[in-house]
């Protein structure tokens, strides 16, 4: 499973970087002058994402990283024609044009036509990655045509009518249940004459249901029409379809499995390699369960038909790959964070029969992103959990990882000019730029580790899901969030070496605030009310405070020139208001007090006060900030001595989408168009 939640989180955080924007930018330089966000092109921008940590992996733990990446740009060519059948076909036009054209690239039309290319290239085909409609082209048939006849390239008909006539194929995956779900998909899952009926009877005829450690049933492969009549799947594998890409596939991970840290991570890689040869599901599993299993290493990777949100059916995996290299600073400030559970639990302000005698940290995993491909880029989760096979969750457990570096990267790409728009006055403005990556840090790590550790519910008191019901889940979020604000500007912090001073806990205070009473709202259309349970929480406790404050003036709200923040005065009187809510949250679930958690989420999380939506939603959109988030990747380029021998693995950090996406093009196109 993806973790699309936590990148609405992290957006909603919009934590400001340090960033400058700069002139060109930099290839290696500090993260002062790194440009985050290179470009915007319809709903989406362009981020750029660095990989900390790199240059201190050992030689083999670099030639590890480079291998699986390379592994995983082979399989690129796959979600290409997994998404729609005539994907490939039309973005080798695509590419052609881009880089051979010689005529004018100057005209509107030119430019419209690029912004197509670019939309295609980020979605993986003509479909939206994430609304799934076909791309509507805004230059004409004729337009085209005279390109493709520039550069000498090729098209049939039925592919022509395919880009641009919008009556055909214009959903990827149609989950309309009124709909024939098969056929109103365009996804390249199933031979277009199939209907649903006939496939759900196909699978229906070979699945055991009796099986208590079943595979993952149609995941990799497509469902064709025989040669018979009947209906046969076309497995994804070396010698079957997909096989020129599968073989190269196999052929580096053969190189990162030689390579390996250590003997259960070979292990791993070893039958993941015998499930690309064989396509054999009962692989897949033995494959899962070893690599849930290879918990030991720096260095950890996804690899294969993993996902199956793109199958309207649910079954068929898209091909993707994920190459992640422990978070070593993250890891050192969990650790940190977890060793003194205890002490937390003892100084929280929560109730003393509510705290728990014998705490233990919640372990969390923060690894940083090397390189993505298929299914995973350029858009990307940020956090997944996996295997998806449940059996194999419940029996083995899963590994469960947040890509701290992406989300980082989200933050910067934006978050300056949310801060320069919302903060109240330079001096938040200036302890944001400094501390305010820092104070993000160190609340995830305070809200995983110490805050839904935290806590015991009262003798007889059934878990929050049968007590609290639909309110569970922002309690509970409310609860971890509370935790981390109440610790945030404790000294214990700065005394733990966690931060440098509480002006960090002070940043996060105010962006917390900052993002709770306005800056969230821009996700909210007019007139709705709020749904998500992070928001919910976010929007409870900032209200909450904000309203108990009022005596003291502890949070201010200021207008001035018809702009509207909220201006924390007493920071002292903030923390001890948190951490009375805290208090009375965490009662709320040791005895499952249903009426007050419902009061405290319906009276201050769901309602949107109007005039601040508007004001939020009128300012932010002159910011023109583009919705989705789209990654270059670095590009690891091996050093070779005289005997071409790899010496050393460097990092570059390309800063152009179209000339990364042409040089994918030249290097990984193992497929032909048809598949
Ligand atoms: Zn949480």
């Amino acid at each position: 499973m993806k973790n699309l939640m936590h990148l609405l989180f992290a957006l909603l955080l919009a934590w400001a970087g340090c960033q400058q924007p700069a002139e060109k930018p930099s290839q290696t330089g500090s993260d002062e002058d790194f440009v985050w966000k290179t470009e915007q092109f319809a709903d989406k921008k362009i981020i750029r994402y660095r990989i900390p940590g790199f240059d201190s992996l050992t030689l083999q733990q670099k030639k590890l990283v480079y291998y699986l990446v390379q592994a995983g740009l082979s399989g690129r060519d796959i979600i290409y024609d997994q998404n729609y059948r005539h994907n490939l076909k039309i973005r080798r036009a695509l590419d052609h044009i881009v880089r051979d054209y010689e005529g004018d690239r100057t005209t509107d039309e030119w430019n419209r036509f690029l912004v197509y290319a670019k939309n295609v290239w980020f979605s993986n085909g003509i479909h939206h990655h994430y609304s799934g409609d076909k791309f509507q082209p805004e230059f004409s048939r004729a337009y085209f045509q005279s390109l493709l006849e520039a550069v000498g390239h090729q098209l049939d008909d039925e592919v022509l009518d395919a880009m641009f006539d919008p009556t055909i194929d214009p959903k990827r995956t149609n989950l309309d249940p009124s709909k024939d779900l098969v056929k109103a998909s365009a996804v390249n899952f199933y031979d277009p004459d199939l209907t649903e009926a006939e496939v759900r009877a196909f699978y229906e005829s070979i699945i055991d249901k009796n099986d208590p450690t079943p595979p993952e049933w149609g995941l990799n492969s497509k469902v064709v029409r025989g040669p018979d009549g009947r209906l046969m799947e076309r497995r994804w594998y070396a010698d079957g379809m997909y096989g020129p890409a599968i073989r190269e596939i196999i052929k580096w991970l053969e190189k990162a499995a030689e390579v390996a840290e250590n003997e259960a991570q070979a292990n791993a890689l070893r039958i993941l390699i015998d499930y690309y040869r064989t396509g054999d599901l009962e692989k897949w599993i033995d494959y899962n369960v070893a690599w849930v299993q290879a918990t030991e290493g720096d260095v950890d990777y996804i690899n294969g038909f993993v996902e199956v949100y793109n199958d309207p059916l649910g079954m068929k995996g898209t091909y993707e790959t994920i190459v992640e290299i422990k978070d070593f600073e993250a890891s050192a400030r969990m650790q940190k964070v977890a060793e003194n559970a205890q002490w937390f639990e003892d100084h929280s302000p929560i109730m003393d029969q509510h705290k728990k005698e014998n705490v233990v940290g919640v372990s969390y995993n923060v690894v940083n992103v090397a390189g993505e491909a298929g299914d995973a880029s350029p858009s990307t989760p940020i956090g997944v959990n996996l295997p998806n096979n449940n059996w194999i969750r419940v029996e083995y457990g899963s590994k469960s990882v947040s890509l701290g570096n992406i989300i980082d990267a989200y933050n910067k790409a934006d978050g300056p000019v949310l801060l320069h728009e919302f903060a109240c006055d330079e001096a938040e403005i200036e302890r944001a730029e400094k501390y305010g990556s820092l104070a993000s840090k160190i609340h995830t790590a305070l809200h995983e580790v110490i805050g839904h550790a935290s806590g015991k519910l009262e003798p007889g008191v059934g878990s929050p899901a049968e007590t609290l019901k639909n309110y569970a889940s922002p309690l509970e979020e409310a609860r971890a969030d509370l935790v981390a604000l109440y610790f945030m500007m404790d000294p214990k912090m700065v005394e733990l070496g966690l931060m440098p001073s509480l002006e960090v806990g002070k940043a996060a205070y105010d962006s917390y605030i900052r993002n709770g009473l306005m800056l969230q709202l821009r996700r909210i259309e007019p007139g709705a009310t709020i749904e998500e349970a992070h928001m919910r929480n976010r929007q409870m406790i900032a209200k909450w405070v904000y309203e108990k404050g009022q005596p003291d003036n502890v949070i201010e709200k200021v207008v001035h020139d018809g702009k509207t923040c909220f201006k924390i005065n007493d920071y002292e009187k903030l923390r001890a208001l948190f951490g009375e809510l805290l208090r009375e949250v965490q009662r709320i679930k040791s005895q499952g007090d249903y009426e007050a958690g419902r009061a405290l989420i319906e009276n201050y999380g769901v309602q949107v006060d109007p005039e601040i939506h508007a004001e939020v939603l009128r300012r932010t959109e002159h910011l023109h900030i583009a919705p989705y988030g789209g990654f270059i990747n670095p590009r690891l380029v091996p050093v070779t001595d005289d005997q071409g021998q790899i010496i050393d693995i460097k990092v570059e950090y390309p800063d152009d989408f179209t000339a990364q996406m042409l040089e994918y093009a030249e290097q990984y196109s193992f497929l032909p168009d048809e598949n």
